[in-house]
């Protein structure tokens, strides 16, 4: 057996963390084999510091994140990957920090180079949504704020460091303090959207310095800085101020504090803006490279027969792919933000074929959504792959990734969520047809319910609730059928003098038979005898 020596110092630590005693730490401990304090947690049966059953702190292995992307997001490989580099190794150093020092000191890495991400890529096809599915893994807070949301500290408004602060109340914990220690000890995720919204477009007025501004307070944040957990502005730190004053320094003022150094940030944007974009600026350093590009700045595809396929082939290329650090510095980002986010990644426009794969094969697909919101009500829903490729065609158009799928789904299925639940509708099946026309096909719909339509109009007129039995049904088909008209015109006609039961009965029900429909003359015979009766009781 292989002796181990055992680190008293760790296993006080546990003990003391999870509230044990150290025999109990020691035998976690022996049987976690030392491993991350997770195995730790569990065998202690997760008594410790949160006494929560979540799992906090595990390190997955790049893979490991990639294929949990790859349930969710459909393509965008290159993005996937990198981000999985990102987080892997960001949050194996979160960890590393608070529990295996030991590494750190060997290597005693000076600058410790944030594996920050810049992406870039159109809108609505995933930039965002990988950080959230990575969140979920990962299970730490991820924030995802909109660069123009925030301006330069000093000017009204939220400034970067509230993007912190925000980060840490999205944090379990009972208190702020708790929350950021959670932060301090796990880390978290920052995702600065539309981040190329604060790039400078170089006319050196107002805007711009405004925008370098902002683009300078999220590079002190992207590395480490200390930040105060309280809104230095708010009354609370103010008193808190002063008290800390009056003991004579700033004891208490570390406490509040967080340090950035376990936040991992991503900058994302479509790098798209009215004059230029990221995919022109690419084109041309790659064109005046191949020497495309005239004297007038306009471009030019050289050889001869060559043309159609270049255009062709331009059409489809990713432009983003290529962009440079230089790129994103000539589109207006500081360089020094630029050199703070060494992983660069890019995603693709979304294809029709993605958005099919995106709506059919992913774990939290739109089409189940629907399908659980109308089985709620009872209702069996299902989609053609016409229908699928109907509203997948749609969306391509609109230009604006996944996110044109949910617009494109409600503008059909509106109606049908009104009107189904609650009717003997118990399976509905969306073809192509019904995305192409959903309103006449709600009303066909309806019609081939014409009695609960019927029945629905006459208590609506007259409060009486009709019951058809099934000789009278098929009576009312046949009638129909015989004349080749619509079973709902036939219940008009052979009911038509059925409005005298509202004279009869208040309210409740009234059982339709077909005697009753085979003569013409039924309802007003039941309402001249019932007035008889009246008379003679009244009498
Ligand atoms: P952006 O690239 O502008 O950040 P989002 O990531 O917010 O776009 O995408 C909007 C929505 O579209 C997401 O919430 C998600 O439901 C869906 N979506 C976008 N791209 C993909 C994808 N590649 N795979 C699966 N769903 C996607």
């Amino acid at each position: 057996m292989v002796q181990k020596a055992i680190p008293r110092e760790t296993v006080e630590k546990i003990a003391q963390e999870y509230g044990c005693t150290y025999d109990e730490a020691l035998n976690a401990w022996l049987k976690a084999e030392g491993a991350f304090t997770d195995t730790i947690r569990e065998s202690l049966g997760a008594r410790g510091a949160a006494g929560d059953k979540q799992k906090y702190g595990v390190v997955y292995i790049p893979r490991q994140i990639k294929d949990h992307l790859d349930k969710y997001v459909i393509g965008q490989d290159d993005y996937k990957k990198r981000l999985a580099i990102a987080a892997a190794y960001h949050f194996a150093i979160v960890k590393a920090r608070f529990e295996n020092k030991g590494v750190l000191s060997q290597f005693d890495v000076k600058r410790f180079r944030k594996k920050n991400t810049l992406i870039a890529g159109p809108s609505g096809s995933g930039k965002t949504y990988c950080a959230e599915v990575l969140g979920d893994l990962l299970n730490v807070p991820v924030h995802i704020v909109d660069a123009t949301d925030y301006t330069e500290a000093g000017y009204v408004g939220k400034n970067a460091e509230d993007m912190v602060r925000e980060l840490i109340a999205m944090a379990p914990g009972e208190d702020k303090q708790g929350k950021a220690e959670f932060i301090n000890r796990y880390g978290g995720l920052i995702f600065i959207d539309e981040i190329d919204k604060k790039a400078k477009e170089g006319h050196g007025i107002g805007i711009d310095v405004s925008r370098e501004g902002f683009q300078r307070a999220v590079l002190k944040l992207v590395e480490r800085k200390q930040v105060s957990i309280e809104d230095p502005n708010s009354p609370a730190q103010q008193i808190q101020d002063l008290i800390n004053q009056q003991r004579g320094g700033a004891s208490g003022g570390k406490k509040s504090m967080i340090n950035t150094e376990n936040i991992l940030f991503i900058l994302g944007g479509s790098f798209q803006r009215a004059n230029d974009s990221m995919e022109h600026i690419v084109k041309k350093r790659i064109d005046s490279k191949s020497g495309r590009l005239k004297e007038d700045g306009s471009l030019t595809i050289a050889g001869f027969g060559v043309e159609n396929g270049d255009a062709k082939k331009d059409r489809y290329r990713n432009y983003y792919k290529d962009a440079t650090e230089d790129d994103y510095i000539r589109f207006g980002i500081i360089p020094e933000l630029v050199g703070r986010a060494p992983i660069r990644a890019y995603v693709n426009a979304l294809s029709k074929n993605d958005l099919i794969r995106i709506m059919t094969k992913t774990e939290d697909s739109i089409l189940n959504q629907y399908k659980l919101e109308f089985k709620l009500f009872g209702v069996e829903l299902d989609f053609t792959d016409d229908a699928v490729e109907e509203i997948a065609q749609r969306a391509e158009k609109k230009k604006t990734g996944a996110r044109a799928l949910v617009g494109e789904w409600e503008n059909v299925l509106t109606d049908f969520q009104f009107e189904l639940p609650g009717t003997n509708f118990k399976q509905f099946t969306v073809t192509g047809d019904i995305c192409r026309a959903p309103q006449d096909a709600l009303a066909q719909l309806m019609q081939r319910s014409p009695f609960a339509d019927f029945t629905e109009r006459f208590k609506s007129d007259y409060g009486i609730t009709l019951r058809f039995s099934d000789s009278s049904m098929k009576y009312v088909e046949e009638y129909a059928r015989e004349r080749g008209m619509q079973v709902a015109d036939a219940l008009k006609k052979l009911l038509a003098s059925a409005a005298a039961l509202n004279y009869m009965h208040e309210s409740g029900e009234f059982t339709i038979d077909s005697n009753m429909l085979e003569d013409e003359k039924y309802f007003d015979k039941l309402y001249v005898e019932w007035h008889k009766k009246q008379m003679a009781g009244n009498a």
